[in-house]
């Protein structure tokens, strides 16, 4: 497969969060047939062309006016996550705990609240000590692209740039199916 090394051609991103939603319902089963079959490409040249239209799409779309990552997702810090969370916030890490987090069903700490406790006006009140989960959302530039497309299946239904990411890369691998 042919490498990107043009510019992309011109995309009419879809920002609306409900038509997302609908949208992504409606495409679910195309969705499905097309991981399965990126799972028959190359991975690493994957990743490279994934890596290249999501940054494009995320430089088109402005995560302050969303931010439904932050309202429709529970957030699991781990460990160093919560102690950096509560330094920021010059509290104890029980004291942190005991506020903003409880254990799920699986038994993992989570926070307590949907959406996030600390998005305030549409904006991230803690940004420079967010947890990692937070700082990598929605992992389109992070590898493995296609070992993770379940997870990137599930963030089209909530996410602006993995939903557009997704259209993208479908127009330029499989132009002809219709979608
Ligand atoms: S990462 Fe996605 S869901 Fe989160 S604010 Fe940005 S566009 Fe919205
Ligand atoms: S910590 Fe910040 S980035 Fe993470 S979900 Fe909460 S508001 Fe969003």
């Amino acid at each position: 497969m042919e490498a990107l090394t043009s510019p992309l051609e011109p995309f009419n991103f879809v920002t609306d969060l409900k038509k997302i939603e609908s949208l992504a319902q409606k495409k679910s089963r195309t969705h499905f047939e097309f991981s399965q079959w990126l799972k028959t490409q190359d991975p690493i040249e994957m990743d490279e062309i994934v890596r290249q239209i999501s940054t494009t799409v995320a430089a088109g779309i402005d995560c302050t006016q969303c931010a439904n990552c932050c309202k429709a997702l529970v957030v699991a810090p781990d460990y160093r996550d919560v102690h950096e969370l509560a330094n920021h916030l010059e509290m104890q890490t029980l004291d942190f705990k005991k506020k903003y987090m409880k254990k799920d069903t699986d038994g993992d700490f989570v926070f307590k609240q949907k959406p996030c406790p600390f998005l305030k006006s549409n904006r991230c009140s803690v940004y420079k000590s967010r947890p990692q989960l937070c700082r990598n959302y929605p992992y389109l530039d992070k590898g493995n692209f296609i070992a993770t497309i379940g997870r990137v299946l599930s963030n089209v239904f909530v996410c602006p740039i993995a939903f557009n990411t997704l259209e993208m890369l479908k127009n330029k691998l499989q132009p002809h199916v219709i979608t």
